[in-house]
Formats: structure tokens, sequence, C-alpha cells
């Protein structure tokens, strides 16, 4: 552990806090990135995808990752939003967006993998996990950050991405607004017999929103897809408590018959969605970036997204400040963070809080209400063209 002050201490070292850690790698900066949970663990047990936009993709070109994913992550050429027994309502197409596909589907496990690879080459950046923060100190010009097993270390910035249960937002004091959704997202990986042809799937079932996620083939050809039910109810008629025959038989009601037979491949994992805002982002030396400022439900696949967007604009700020001598903790820097990224983060949070409710509603004026808009949205291509442009965060 370095015994001098360090330039800045992430918090989490999640897929938010690696990407900024990688971001400010080669900045001249000295950074601490501090997990509570062991980085190789972590890459076993995260089982889930993520859909990485296309303003998303460029950040982890910036960081110095994709090349390692490039391969692995499947490109989103087709979208498909479908609703009950109805006929396809709404159908995004790469080719009517600049032959530009809409974002890529990535293992979590690939991306912690290229991170951690990433920052072990970086010199600058020392990697401190397993190792949970249970205090803060702070001074004038540092934070000193504790150890639950009893060290120290300080810097002249600390950046909570310690995730929604946010540690460092705790100790800040921030106000939050949350709610639950009562709703779980079950998710796993499946193969199918036939290729799926870059096609993502959406579909609207009164038991609640299901989505098929097109993966990269594996390495014996084989296709594969991840798949998410959002299910509401009691969890005693959950798809967590069926059997692997009994819930192949539900992935097999649901899925259209162009994929062919389908079968899981890994573990279901079953995650509760709620919805989690920080009433601030920022206090005297310390900011918050992605799931700890802000958590939002997974239908529109923006969390990380979201919280990718947070970590590239301090990481600018914080470059910016240092090139130029500057104090890269001052209030005025922090202050200009939380100007440039409330607003955003502000604006999915109600998006995404509108598309639950709009989405997992089944009573008729509502379904009526759902139809009619999106068959609207399909036949007006200037609303089509806004929406695709949302889907891949191009900005
Ligand atoms: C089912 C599902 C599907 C999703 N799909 C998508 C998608 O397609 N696209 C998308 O953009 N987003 C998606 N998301 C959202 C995305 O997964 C999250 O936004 C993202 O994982 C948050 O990353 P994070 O690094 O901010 O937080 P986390 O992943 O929660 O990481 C926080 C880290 O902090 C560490 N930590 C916590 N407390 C301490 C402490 N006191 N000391 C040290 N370390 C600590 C933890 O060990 C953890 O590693 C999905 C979410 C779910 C649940």
């Amino acid at each position: 552990m370095n015994e001098d002050i360090y330039d800045i201490a992430i918090i989490g070292g999640g897929l938010a806090g690696m990407s900024l850690a990688c971001l400010l790698g080669d900045s001249g900066l000295s950074v601490a990135c501090i997990d509570q949970a062991d980085p190789e663990q972590q890459i076993k047990t995260d089982g889930r995808t993520t859909a990485v936009s296309y303003g998303s993709r460029k950040i982890l070109e910036e960081a110095g990752i994709w090349d390692d994913l490039d391969q692995q992550a499947c490109p989103i050429d087709d979208i498909r939003i479908l609703d009950g027994a109805s006929p396809v309502l709404l159908n995004f197409l790469s080719t009517e967006a600049e032959d530009k596909s809409f974002g890529w589907i990535a293992d979590n496990s690939a991306i912690r993998k290229a991170l951690l690879k990433r920052i072990q080459s970086l010199k600058t950046i020392d990697h401190l996990a397993p190792q949970k923060i249970s205090d803060f100190a702070r001074e004038d010009d540092h934070v000193k950050c504790l150890f639950q097993e009893g060290e120290a270390i300080k810097a002249r910035l600390v950046i909570g991405a310690d995730g929604r249960g946010s540690f460092t937002r705790e100790w800040m004091g921030v106000r939050t607004r949350e709610w639950n959704y009562r709703q779980r997202a079950v998710i796993c990986a499946v193969e199918h017999e036939h290729p799926h042809d870059n096609m993502a799937v959406e579909h609207f079932w009164p038991s609640g929103p299901f989505a098929i996620l097109p993966m990269a083939d594996d390495d014996k050809g084989i296709h594969r897809s991840s798949v998410v039910f959002t299910e509401h109810g009691k969890k005693k008629d959950s798809l967590m408590r069926l059997d692997n025959t009994e819930f192949e038989v539900e992935l097999a009601s649901r899925f259209p018959k162009e994929y062919g037979t389908v079968r899981m491949i890994n573990e279901r994992m079953c995650f509760p969605l709620s919805l989690i805002h920080a009433a601030e982002y920022i206090a005297p030396r310390m900011a918050l970036v992605a799931d700890a400022a802000h958590g939002i439900h997974p239908i529109a696949g923006q969390g990380l997204n979201l919280g990718f967007r947070d970590v590239k604009a301090l990481a600018d700020l914080v470059r910016g400040a240092h090139e130029c001598g500057e104090d890269i903790g001052s209030d005025e820097l922090l202050q200009t963070y939380q100007r440039q990224r409330r607003f955003d983060n502000m604006s999915m949070v109600a998006v995404t809080d509108g598309l639950v409710r709009l989405f997992s509603n089944n009573i008729p004026p509502v379904r009526f209400i759902r139809r009619a808009g999106l068959k609207a949205v399909s036949k007006f291509p200037p609303a089509k063209r806004f929406f695709m442009k949302q889907a891949m965060g191009d900005r």
C-alpha cells in the first residue's frame, strides 16, 4: 500500500470503478482502486450481460479495453418489439440508422476481465482488493479512507463507485429518492439451434417483459443468447422456484420459432428491481458515480451506460485540472461535474420509470395506449430515428 497521499481513491472496483481507473490510467495521476470483493471471484460469478451502447463503446475504447472485447461482444443490428400475441409492433434495423449497430451485448465477466488486465498493466494504479472501506476522515486537502482491517490511505479526491448500497454516499450524508418496483429480473444464458442474426427481442407478456439479447457464438460455434424475464407477483410463483426442465419449458414457450430448440447453459440468477437517485452527487473532496448515484430498472438496458457517462465526465474534468496544475478536488470542479451529469441522469431515471409503468401494466386501456404508441412510432420515421439514437447512446 502507498504510504504517500494518492491523487484519487476510487471506492468500489465494479464495472464503473474499474473503467474510471482505466480512463485515468495514463494521466500521470496516482490512483487507488479499492474493492471489498476478490476480482477473480467476481469474474467467475457475474453471469450477466450488458447492452453496451455506441457511446459507451467509445468510452471503453478510450479506457483501452475494447480491443479485448471486440471479438466477444455481439452487435445488435435488429430490435423487435412485440406485445402479447400480437405480431411484431415495432422493428428497428441498423440499416435505417446509418448502418451503425445499436449497441453490443457483452458478458460482464469478459468486461471485468479486460478491465482487470488493463489495470494490472498500468503502473499508476494500485488495485487494493479485497479490502473493505469502513470509514472516512476529511481534512482540508485530503480524505483519509479507513479499511475495515485497520490500515488507511489518503487521497485528494475520493470517488464513490460502490454501487446502489453505497457506503460512501451514506457517509457523505446524501439523501436519496427511492422505490421498490416489486419486480424481479430472472436472467440466464441459453444456447439455441439456429443463429439469432444479431437480433434483440423485447416481448411484453401479461406476466412481465421478456428480453432475448444476442450473444456471440462460443468457440465451438454454438449460438447463444442471454434472457431476462421481468416478473412481478409473489415469490412463491417465481420462475426461480421451477426445476431446470420446467424452466426450459417456460423458455421454449416464449422463444420465437426461428431460434429452434433452446437450452439453458448457466445457472439462473435473480435481481430485485428498484429505483434509487441521490439528491447530491458531491461533498467536499468527494463525488459519486454510476449506481452509487443512480440505480435504475434494467428495462431499457441503460444503467451502466449512464455510469460510463459519469466516469467519462469526471475523468475529463480531473485530467483537465491536473494538466493546468489546478486542485483536482476543488469545489468548483465537483460542482461542474454535478451540473454536467444530473440532468442526463434525471431524464433517464424519468424515462425508465415511465417505461416500467407503461410496459408492466396489462390493464386494457394501458395496453391499448401502448400498442397505439408503438404503432405510431413505427409509422413516423422522425420518432423512430429519435428512439434509435437514444438506444445507441450516441452523443
Ligand atoms: C438484470 C440486470 C441487467 C442489467 N442490464 C444492463 C444493461 O444491459 N445495460 C446497462 O447499461 N446496465 C444494465 N444493468 C445495470 C448495471 O448492471 C449496473 O448499472 C452496473 O453493474 C453498476 O456498476 P457499478 O460499478 O456502479 O456498481 P456495482 O457493480 O454494484 O459495483 C460496486 C462495487 O463496489 C464494491 N463495494 C461496495 N461497498 C464497498 C466498500 N465499503 N468498500 C470497498 N468496496 C465496496 C462492491 O464489491 C462492488 O464490486 C443491469 C442490471 C441488472 C440487475
